[in-house]
């Protein structure tokens, strides 16, 4: 199922988000440590998804290291190759657009990504959408979350057949 490196690489994609993300909480009301969430995403993928490629769970590790912390893609290149570079680009928004713009694009590019990205950002989906339900951002009104919902629909049509 897996070569011997697999393990080794793995924990070391954890401890590398790990680092990263050690400031951070998400947004919900007890402000939960933001490392559980890429470790349930990479987590749902081998466990419901059935994914088995190393490269797509250690992205799924790492897949907010570049858009919310100051992690650059030379790093990831350096450490983990060019194939999880390449899957962790694919699932990251380009900042320097409008929040509104990004959100736009994302519907828009999901039909169009590859099919490791496509896995990652669907289990990425999948955990926001709970989340959003059992945990929601503390500052959110009702309509908020509803608005979140609508947009996550348009994505996840776009992954449709992942
Ligand atoms: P944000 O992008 O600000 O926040 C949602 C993201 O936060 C999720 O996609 C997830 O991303 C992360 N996250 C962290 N903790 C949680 C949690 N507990 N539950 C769910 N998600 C969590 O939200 P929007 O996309 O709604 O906002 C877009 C823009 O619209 C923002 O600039 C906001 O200021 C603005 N806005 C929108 C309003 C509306 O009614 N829709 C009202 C006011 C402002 P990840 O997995 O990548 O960490
Ligand atoms: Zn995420």
């Amino acid at each position: 199922m897996f070569d011997e490196a697999t393990p080794g690489v793995l924990l070391q994609a954890v401890q590398f988000a790990a680092h990263k993300h050690q400031d951070q909480r998400r947004k919900d009301q007890q402000a939960t440590p933001y490392i559980n969430h890429p470790i349930d995403v990479a987590a749902t993928l081998w466990q419901v998804g059935g994914v088995r490629e190393t490269a797509i769970l250690v992205a799924a590790l790492l897949h907010d290291t570049l858009e919310d912390t100051a992690t650059t893609p030379e790093e990831i290149r350096a450490a983990f190759g060019a194939t999880v570079l390449e899957l962790v680009l694919e699932v990251t928004d380009d900042k320097s657009l409008p929040k509104a713009v990004r959100k736009q694009l994302q519907v828009a590019h999901a039909p169009q990504k590859s099919p490791g990205a496509r896995a990652i950002k669907l289990a990425d989906k999948i955990h926001n959408v709970h989340d959003v339900g059992a945990s929601p951002p503390a500052d959110w009104s009702p309509q908020r979350l509803r608005d979140y919902l609508d947009w996550t629909e348009q994505v996840v049509a776009g992954l449709r057949g992942t």
